[in-house]
């Protein structure tokens, strides 16, 4: 079995060979290793190797880690699951990031809970691109109105787009689907320069990160090619 080092030396490579077929800049992909019902002692094989962002789904879960990890210095929490609006002031003030933003209420709760001595929060707004009803994230017809309302929110740095495209589809369809998240992410940015940085596509997983690349993602999202399969959850 490979270590976790190994597996994101790999996972580094593919990365910066993707990044390289691509034609785009070395240092415009970033790493985020999604480390949801991995131990503390799983990470700190991470960090050792040099991994510094981390993504979890859980909030207790995560806070729980990130107590744990307190000492180490320049980790930088992501919140990629589910958000319920009881626990946003939490998530306002224990992570970097949030990925999966996807109505405006939780926006408005995230931007007035963020502890004002501590920079905007930036969030990506979760897109449901392929309009599955199981998934969460919102229609792509409501960004623009999201988009401009979170613009007003002080507490918030609105980065830009997320989605987790259904893994059931083939290649081409999983790139079409990376695609129109980037192309609405452009939109926004024409419609709305003043809106944040609109800078972040949050797309790409272990099995399809080259396309997520090559069509403009600047987050790929990894958690299986890093850590190993996930105990099923019961
Ligand atoms: C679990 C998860 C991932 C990582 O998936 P893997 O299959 O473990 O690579 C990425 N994004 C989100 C939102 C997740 O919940």
């Amino acid at each position: 079995m490979s270590s976790i080092a190994d597996n994101i030396g790999s996972v580094t490579r593919r990365i910066q060979k993707a990044t390289l077929d691509a034609g785009r800049a070395p240092d415009s992909v970033g790493l985020l290793a999604v480390s949801k019902t991995r131990s503390p002692a799983d990470l700190r094989q991470a960090i050792t190797a040099g991994q510094r962002a981390f993504g979890e789904n859980y909030l207790q879960e995560a806070l729980d880690k990130i107590e744990a990890l307190r000492e180490i210095p320049d980790i930088e929490w992501h919140f990629i699951g589910p958000i319920q609006s009881n626990k946003t002031r939490q998530i306002a003030n224990s992570f970097a990031w949030v990925h999966s933003v996807d109505r405006l209420k939780i926006a408005r709760r995230l931007s007035e809970q963020r502890d004002r001595s501590l920079p905007p929060l930036n969030i990506c707004l979760q897109v449901n691109v392929d309009r599955e009803t199981s998934k969460s994230g919102c229609d792509l017809d409501e960004l623009p109105a999201l988009t401009k309302a979170i613009a007003e929110l002080p507490g918030l740095s609105l980065r830009g787009l997320m989605a987790i495209p259904d893994p059931a589809q083939s290649a081409d369809e999983l790139r079409l689907s990376f695609r129109k998240l980037a192309t609405a992410l452009n939109d926004l940015k024409t419609r709305y320069p003043d809106a944040g940085p609109l800078d972040s596509l949050s797309m790409g997983m272990s099995g399809d990160l080259e396309l997520a690349i090559a069509e403009g993602a600047t987050w790929v999202r990894i958690g299986t090619a890093l850590f190993g399969s996930r105990p099923a959850k019961s």
